[in-house]
Formats: structure tokens, C-alpha cells, sequence
């Protein structure tokens, strides 16, 4: 991935893909002193770009440090990667950490770094495919409580456990892992919100100890347009015998319905189908963009 063509956002200026490096003693790479987004442009525009740049920043603030640059530069910036590059469906890497200056725990005057890679991953909303639904595994690691780690925050720290679960799962022929959490309630997916549908309801976790997605958000405003309930609430795992329809939600997953997790078994249906379908129109671009 360190060798595609095109230009990276770094610091301010654009540039070539292969010169955006860091120095081996960054802080961010010893320590996780580091924050990310993940977002999607469609048609030109990046989807709810606001709100991902202002996640960054609570992110980076979670962690005792501010990115030094407004949610207006990051948004324009991100605007620029997706222009320069030709990209208008893309994915979007925002990354920020603390730089090399001081190697230590502690380094609280280290330059803080912005960068901002984006690559063709064009989405594919092909209802018939996707609604076969995934295979997913249960996860050995669970979410930590939130007094052990700074749960909130996207920070690339906390990815540790989703690596190590993703992979577990991939090996088993399974596309991901359904995390619970440090009490034993479902909570997520390894980079993804997750939903279950009973009795024409939708049920998902109180996001409590794991990333409140802003695709969740979407949804959850989509499937309340429809006049869908949405139930937030504990939700343990003994339940998902009892659900027919479940489904995962990210900037990256979009909708994605689930056929299985372990031994549970799931009919992607209606509900899905809906909300995969409404998804699918409310991420079009808007305003002058839509019109080009
Ligand atoms: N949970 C985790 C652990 C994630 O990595 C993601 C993807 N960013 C999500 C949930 C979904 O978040 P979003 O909808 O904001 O992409």
C-alpha cells in the first residue's frame, strides 16, 4: 500500500504517495498517541465530512492533544486529496499523531501531524449479493471498560483487539467478529456498529464502551423516516436466538446484512433491504455536486 501513484495531504501541503513517511522513533508509533477516520466520498463529496472531521478532533482531544488545524481546514483538505487525486469514490484516511521530537511516555510538546490518504474503493450496492448476508465469528476479546481505556475516542490503540479478532475470524473463513463487551453484552463488530431486528423492531447496543458510529446515527435517523422503532438497549448475546434480521453499519460496511454470527442464524429480509436501499440514496451527493 506504500507504492500507489497519486498525493497524500501531510502537514499542510500535498505530497507524492511515496514521500509521506514518519521517522521510526514517532511517539504516535511507540505509544498510540494517534487518531484516524474513516469515511467514504461519493460522487465527489465526502459523506457527513463535517462530522467525521470533528470526530478527529474529540478524538485527538480524548487523548490530551489537539490537531492543529480547524474542522473548516481538515474538511477543505480532505476536499483537495479527493480533487487532486481524480478520486470521486473513494475512501478516506485522516490520521493525526504526536511526532519524534521527544521519545518518552510522556511528551507533551511533540509536534502533532495531520495527514490524509484517500484510494478508489468504489462502493458496490448490489442488494441481491449483499443480502445473502456474512459469516461472522464471536470474538474472544471483549470491548474494555471504559475506565481502562479511552473507549470513546477512535484511536488506533484500540484497534489492537480488532486486528487480533478480525484476523481469528478471517482464518475460520468468517468475515469478521462480533465483539461483546467488557461485561458481557454485544456490543460491535471489529470496525463496525451492529444492529438485529425482531418483530419488525430494531435492537442495537447502548454505545456505551465502543465507537458511536455516524453511519449507526444514519441509520437509525433512515430507519426512524420509515417509522421503524429503534430500540437502544443491553443486548446479551442469549438474545440473538431470537432476532431474524441482523446487520452491521460503518463508513466502510455501508449496510451489510449478517447471515450468521457463531451458532446464530439470521434471514436478511425487509428491514435490510430497506435500509441498505435508503442508504444507498441518502449518500449521494448534495447540493451544487449533485447537479455536475
Ligand atoms: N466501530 C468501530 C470499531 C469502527 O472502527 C467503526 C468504523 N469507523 C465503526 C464502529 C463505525 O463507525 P462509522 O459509522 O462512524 O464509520
Amino acid at each position: 500500500f506504500d507504492n500507489i501513484d497519486g498525493v497524500i495531504w501531510f502537514d499542510g501541503k500535498l505530497v507524492p504517495w511515496q514521500d509521506a513517511n514518519v521517522h521510526l522513533l514517532t511517539h504516535g508509533l511507540h505509544y498510540a498517541s494517534c487518531v484516524f477516520e474513516g469515511e467514504r466520498a461519493y460522487g465527489g463529496q465526502v459523506f457527513k465530512s463535517t462530522a467525521h472531521s470533528l470526530r478527529l478532533k474529540a478524538s485527538a482531544n480524548i487523548l490530551d492533544f489537539e490537531i492543529p488545524y480547524s474542522v473548516a481546514e481538515i474538511d477543505a483538505a480532505k476536499q483537495l486529496v479527493i480533487d487532486s487525486n481524480n478520486l470521486p469514490n473513494a475512501y478516506l484516511r485522516p490520521i493525526a499523531w504526536r511526532g519524534s521530537e521527544m521519545m518518552g511516555v510522556s511528551a507533551p510538546g511533540n509536534t502533532i501531524h495531520l495527514a490524509i490518504a484517500a484510494w478508489n474503493w468504489p462502493s458496490y450496492f448490489d442488494p441481491a449479493a449483499k443480502l445473502r448476508g456474512i459469516r461472522m465469528d464471536l470474538a474472544s476479546y471483549r470491548r474494555p471498560d471504559p475506565r481502562t481505556t479511552p473507549a470513546l475516542a477512535k484511536a488506533s490503540g484500540l484497534y489492537m483487539i480488532c486486528t487480533i479478532s478480525k484476523q481469528r475470524a478471517e482464518r475460520k473463513g468468517h468475515a469478521d467478529a462480533m465483539m461483546l463487551d467488557w461485561e458481557g453484552r454485544v456490543a460491535e463488530c471489529t470496525g463496525a456498529n451492529i444492529f438485529f431486528v425482531q418483530d419488525g423492531k430494531i435492537h442495537t447496543p447502548i454505545a456505551d464502551c465502543f465507537l458511536a458510529g455516524i453511519t449507526r446515527a444514519t441509520v437509525i435517523e433512515l430507519a426512524k423516516r420509515r417509522g421503524i422503532e429503534v430500540i437502544e438497549r443491553r443486548i446479551m448475546p442469549e438474545e440473538l436466538a431470537g432476532f431474524t434480521e441482523c446487520f452491521i453499519t460503518g463508513s466502510a460496511a455501508e449496510v451489510t446484512p449478517v447471515a450468521e454470527i457463531a451458532t446464530w442464524r439470521f434471514t436478511p429480509g425487509a428491514i435490510c433491504e430497506a435500509l441498505m436501499t435508503d442508504y444507498a440514496a441518502e449518500v449521494q451527493p448534495k447540493g451544487e455536486r449533485a447537479a455536475a
